[in-house]
């Protein structure tokens, strides 16, 4: 499979949107939008596409990797010299292109007003997600890297959970998971791994500290894997570590886990069976909220129910309260409820789901039962 191919087809799609934006070029700024619109995987560029020419503006440490990834496409490099946008003027001057369609959520005040005084004859148009809304629904190749994360990712996991042990901090379980991620083929973890005993729990995104796991009853572990793609995976496991840990008063703790735990798988699964084409975002939201609310614990799960994933941690679809994205297949996205409680600890349950024709199918494989996530 030749990734440039999936890189031209994906432009020919942007280019057709030219016509609803009535302008006459797209500015691509954003990193990912790059990367997904031309194979390119380095940084600091812009794409400028039009109705008969695309070019990539990047500069000199990228000459080579260029040629490399984005074959037959036009590249302006930027000598050491000029500034990267003095070289998107000129690409869109070479072009001849009077109105441009920038990205608003990405294209920074300052070099926007750069380019205003660059480019006295061109006019603007602020453009959202065009092609995010493109990215939200993913090509079987993407899938493919997308099961390649969870797979290291998965495997690092299972791998970690056989050699923990009560005297480990939690920023050395961080840091030996994202090692496990690596020996698996992982470029890198995709994000910040949180791995949070205890109390800590309660925070949804803990910063691992150098508290002894041992010394609390449960583990919440949030982690994934970057593929040598760019596609990364996002899972979170909670361990009962009652037969553990070194602490008193284990029988009270053990039950509120067990509820608690309960309540958030439930809620997970009033979600994936919510989940199918032509259903909205926020419906699938509501579906896991509703079941925490009802079970007494609403006000303790404050964030939305998931995100997309894909060549970035976070992407659209959201799946929160008031998204009006309307699920089609093929899009990607995590189902993450959590409850927190603040002095005892959180539960969070993550997984990765693919939308198919007809439903739903978990691209996560490893056990969401607490009974197969306890470490004694
Ligand atoms: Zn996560
Ligand atoms: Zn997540």
């Amino acid at each position: 499979m030749n990734p440039h191919i999936h890189a031209n087809a994906r432009r020919d799609r942007l280019r057709a949107k030219l016509a609803q934006d009535g302008v006459d070029a797209y500015l691509i700024s954003g990193v990912a939008n790059v990367t997904y619109l031309t194979g390119f995987k380095g940084e600091a560029s812009h794409l400028v596409v039009s109705k008969n020419k695309d070019i990539l503006v990047s500069d000199a440490r990228f000459t080579e990797q260029i040629k490399n990834e984005c074959p037959g496409l036009e590249a302006i490099i930027r000598p050491p010299t000029k500034k990267t946008l003095d070289m998107v003027a000129e690409a869109i001057r070479s072009i001849k292109a009077l109105s441009i369609g920038f990205e608003c959520q990405v294209l920074t005040v300052s070099d926007f007003e750069s380019l205003k005084e660059l480019l006295p004859e061109c006019s603007w148009l602020a453009t959202r997600e065009r092609v995010e809304t493109q990215r939200m629904v993913k090509e079987p190749i993407e899938i493919e890297a997308i099961r390649a994360a969870i797979q290291m990712a998965q495997d690092a996991f299972v791998s970690l959970n056989k050699s923990l042990m009560p005297s480990q901090t939690e920023k050395n379980v961080a840091d030996e998971l994202e090692r496990l991620m690596r020996s698996m083929g992982a470029q890198c973890a995709a994000f910040p791994i949180i791995v949070a005993a205890g109390l800590n729990a309660a925070l949804p995104h803990a910063i691992p500290s150098q508290h002894c796991i041992g010394n609390e009853s449960l583990l919440l572990v949030d982690w994934g894997a970057s593929s040598p793609s760019g596609y990364k995976s996002d899972l979170t496991r909670v361990l009962d570590t009652h037969n553990f840990s070194k602490t008193s008063g284990q029988v009270e703790s053990k039950d509120k886990l067990r509820k608690i735990y309960s309540v958030v798988q439930k809620a997970q699964k009033a979600a994936f069976d919510a989940i199918k084409p032509g259903v909205k975002a926020l419906d699938v939201d509501r579906a896991a909220r509703q079941l925490i609310a009802e079970a007494g614990f609403g006000e303790y799960f404050g964030h939305g129910l998931g995100h997309g994933i894909g060549l970035q941690i976070h992407e659209a679809p959201w799946l929160r309260p008031g998204s009006e994205t309307v699920l089609e297949p093929g899009m990607v996205f995590t189902l993450e409820p959590g409850i927190y409680l603040p002095g005892w600890g959180g539960v969070r349950i993550e997984d990765n789901i693919l939308v198919t024709s007809s439903g739903a199918q978990y691209l996560t494989g490893i056990s969401r039962e607490l009974d197969d996530n306890i470490i004694a």
